[in-house]
């Protein structure tokens, strides 16, 4: 049994939703998760704020225009007009309890059904289409089978016995569900966040001990640096788990940040794939130790480093406790951590609460704070080559450097406005000639 995730693109338009059917239909066995057609959780989350802003109209007018956009595809998609038809019913009939939602004032506890829309009618047109042309698929709804705990983090065991006990899920045949949505531990409609249909993807695979978990878009695999600030990227053969984690944390944007954790937990490969070109080898993240050299580089903005320097520090124990426990008390995720015997230097994303976190942080020690920083992280056999990403990077005012205890990652933080500069020059260590020697994919395609 395998997973096979499309994303948004991949089932962005009729011809879109046609040639993600014909890879589905290479399978006997398998669940796939949709995500919303590219576009439409945007436009959702617009409606939201119309909504917010108290401009109904503008809410129920935005809200209009993608249903009839859907409408539009499925006139295109379905051979039968009786067909389209159908369905455009069936997918209206899903906007009407969003219409009623939208005519009562705005409350946040509605976003969640709002935004499920999305996936919820792309899902519904995709099983439609299947079973249109000949395949026998069912629809299982992801909210009937996904439900977060009480601290909202997903149970995978929870998640397995929940779709066995469906009475129309036999462990074998089609079966087509959506990404990113979900219930919350309150029992609400809820998400696991932007981009989360991996992350359901993985979480499937890992309930239903999949053979493999397929996420289709439309490149070509895993970069090895930014295409969008370096030419001449080509796509990484061959990544572990730790590798592939590092590198969707830190920017690589194919990729969900939790969507590594259930599938390196169960072991389940992860096979990235373009729709565009089926039969690619694509991107393969695995459990095996892959060939050394520099794999890969990825980077993200808006970093804020914190740096807290305390004579207290010096040969004292329970000061770094104090610190983290800070941060614990604004619920703020700590990225890269550095510390000497007088200074700690950690980096935040959020910084909503910076000047309270700058006050408490102050009562253990003189803080700095430094924002509009990046973190580029190089992952790989990086050992032998610390040297080279040192002197690659000399130029730039290098904040932080910090090297994974796995030797599979060197992360740099750095001014941002040095971050092209820092991937162009980091790109002249990568190795490529070493995956000519792999054939890591072949015996996993599809
Ligand atoms: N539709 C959601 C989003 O655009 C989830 C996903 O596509 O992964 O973020
Ligand atoms: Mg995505």
């Amino acid at each position: 049994m395998r997973i096979l995730k499309f994303g948004g693109t991949s089932l962005g338009n009729a011809q879109r939703l046609r040639n993600a059917a014909d890879i589905v239909r290479n399978h006997t066995n398998c669940v796939v998760v949709c995500s919303a057609m590219a576009g439409v959780t945007n436009a959702l989350e617009a409606v939201i704020i119309s909504w917010k802003q108290g401009d109904k109209t503008r809410a129920f007018e935005q809200l209009k225009s993608i249903e009839e956009n859907f409408a539009h595809h499925c006139f295109e998609l379905f051979v039968a007009p009786a067909s389209a038809t159908r369905v455009i019913e069936d997918v209206q009939a899903m906007y009407v309890p969003v219409y009623e939602l939208l005519g009562a004032d705005y409350d946040p506890e509605n976003d969640g059904k709002v935004l499920a829309l999305g996936e919820l009618v792309t899902s519904y047109i995709f099983n439609e289409y299947l079973r249109e042309s000949g395949t026998d698929s069912f629809l299982m709804n992801a909210m009937d089978v996904l439900h977060l705990n009480g601290q909202d983090e997903p149970d995978v065991e929870d998640i397995a016995k929940k779709i066995l006990s469906l009475d129309f899920y036999s462990g074998s045949g089609i079966y087509v569900s959506q990404g990113f949505i979900c219930l919350d531990g309150q029992g609400r409609v809820s998400n696991l966040k932007r981009g989360g249909s991996d992350y359901t993807a993985t979480l499937f695979g890992a309930a239903l001990k999949a053979d493999a978990i397929e996420i289709w878009t439309d490149i070509d695999g895993l970069h090895n640096n930014d295409p969008r600030f370096v030419p001449n990227t080509t796509p990484v053969r061959e990544l572990s788990f730790a590798e592939a984690a590092e590198l969707a944390y830190f920017g690589a944007k194919i990729l969900h940040p939790s969507c590594v954790r259930p599938a390196r937990e169960y072991e389940i490969p992860i096979l990235l794939k373009n729709t565009l070109e089926p039969g690619a080898a694509g991107t393969i993240i695995g459990s095996q130790l892959t060939a050394g050299g520099i794999k890969a580089i990825s980077a993200k903005d808006n970093i804020t480093v914190l740096r807290i320097t305390s004579g207290r520090m010096f040969n004292a124990y329970g000061f770094l406790k104090r610190l983290f426990e800070v941060f614990d008390s604004f619920r703020l995720p700590v990225d890269v951590v550095t510390t000497s015997e007088v200074s700690v230097s950690v980096t935040i994303e959020d910084d909503t609460h910076l000047e309270a976190l700058r006050h408490e942080l102050s009562k253990l020690g003189r803080v700095s704070i430094e924002r509009e920083q990046c973190i580029v992280c190089v992952v790989g056999d990086v050992m032998p080559h610390v040297s080279g990403v040192l002197e690659k990077v000399e130029p730039f005012r290098v904040n932080m450097i910090s090297l994974g205890a796995s030797s599979n990652n060197i992360t740099l933080v750095l001014p941002q406005e040095n971050k092209t500069a820092a991937l162009l020059a980091l790109h002249a260590l990568i190795t490529n000639s070493q995956f000519q020697k792999l054939q890591p994919c072949t015996p996993l395609q599809a």
